[in-house]
C-alpha cells in the first residue's frame, strides 16, 4: 500500500539534508532569517512540483547538490555563484 506522504516525506529528508550539509560545511549560518525560510519552502516546493526548467549545462552545476537550475544559482561578487538550494557559494570556472 503506497504511503501518500511518502513522497513529501522524501523531500523534507532531502531539503534538510541539504540545509545541514550547509550548516555542517560552514557555507550556512545556524541562525535562520525570513530569507532562510522562503529559500527552504521554496526549495520543497520546487522538489514537489518542479517548475519548467532553464538549466544551466552539467559542468556548471552546484558541485554541493547537483542544482542545475539557473534562477536558483545565483551571480555573485567575484563571479562566485550562491546556490538557492543548499545554500554554498562555489566557483564555477574553478572547476
Ligand atoms: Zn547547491
Amino acid at each position: 500500500m503506497t504511503n501518500p506522504n511518502h513522497q513529501l516525506a522524501d523531500v523534507l529528508r532531502e531539503v534538510t539534508a541539504g540545509m545541514q550539509n550547509a550548516i555542517a560545511d560552514g557555507f550556512r549560518s545556524r541562525m535562520i532569517d525570513a530569507d532562510d525560510l522562503v529559500e527552504v519552502l521554496l526549495a520543497i516546493a520546487d522538489r514537489l512540483d518542479p517548475p519548467v526548467r532553464n538549466e544551466v549545462d552539467a559542468a556548471f552545476a552546484c558541485p554541493e547538490c547537483g542544482e542545475r537550475d539557473s534562477d536558483r544559482l545565483v551571480h555573485e561578487a567575484d563571479d562566485l555563484v550562491r546556490c538557492s538550494s543548499c545554500g554554498i557559494t562555489f566557483d564555477p570556472a574553478a572547476r
